[in-house]
């Protein structure tokens, strides 16, 4: 299971299908991307494998320079296209990748269907987003905001990456139990489970800690921890010869 993004001025589509491939090793039964552009949010996801997700979306609209892509190893929900990340909130607006488990996902889950939410997989994660988008509306706060308070209701592991269409030049990752490394370009970010994606773009790497959660533009990065401490992140060279 694997996980990629890609924040800036190129196409995210080859960047993301390409990290996903490389990350193919770490095993998935799923796989999916969603990217947004001027018509808005576009997502393809399909149980199998990543070749299966390229054909599936080969010749659809895959423009824009904002993605999300995973490959998934199911554990609450069978491998199905509509188990398949990325799943989306209730309005539709917020997409979320994540690998790892939510584990009071039950007791998020029955509260939230009595505020009125409709859930469309039998997956942990999309409980998630749901969580995070009922606290981003009621409590009037920005999605970084929305997202941290959301993770402090939430026990298990993760690795999560999030994206409003509505905010089309911004992404929220976070990891706890989970690796994620984030690359740092020129006027763009990837992030990936490990730096295999990365690698052929840039060999400035941050790996981010347990508990923190990361706010990126294309020429912005801020790394809170879930306390709300700011961090100052560490970029690190890359040594890997490919
Ligand atoms: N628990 C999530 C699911 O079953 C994520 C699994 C994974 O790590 O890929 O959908």
């Amino acid at each position: 299971c694997g996980i990629v993004g890609y924040i800036g001025h190129r196409e995210a589509w080859p960047i993301v299908i390409k990290g996903l491939k490389r990350l193919e090793y770490r095993g998935y039964d799923s796989a999916g991307i969603a990217l947004i552009n001027d018509s808005g949010l576009n997502i393809y996801k399909k149980a199998g494998k990543v070749q299966e997700l390229e054909n599936f979306a080969a010749g659809k609209n895959l423009s824009g320079s904002i993605g999300i892509g995973h490959t998934r190893w199911a554990t609450h929900g069978a491998p199905s296209d509509r188990n398949s990340h990325p799943h989306t909130s209730n309005n539709g607006k917020l997409s979320i990748i994540h690998n790892g488990i939510i584990e009071n996902y039950a007791t998020l889950k029955e509260e939230l269907l009595t505020r009125g939410h409709e859930f469309k997989s039998d997956t942990d994660t999309e409980v998630l987003v749901h969580l995070i988008e009922e606290i981003y509306k009621n409590d009037n706060t920005d999605l970084l905001e929305a997202v941290r308070l959301a993770l402090n209701e939430v026990s298990g592991a993760y690795a999560i990456v999030v994206m409003d269409e509505e905010q089309p030049g911004q992404l929220i990752a976070a990891r706890k139990g989970s690796p994620m490394v984030i690359g740092v370009g020129d006027g763009e970010y990837f992030i990936a489970s490990d730096a295999t994606p990365i690698v052929e773009y840039t060999k400035n790497v941050i790996y981010l800690n347990d508990n923190e959660i990361a706010f990126l533009k294309r020429d912005e990065l801020l790394i809170k921890r879930l306390d709300n401490v700011v961090q100052s992140p560490y970029i690190q060279e890359l040594e890997l010869k490919l």
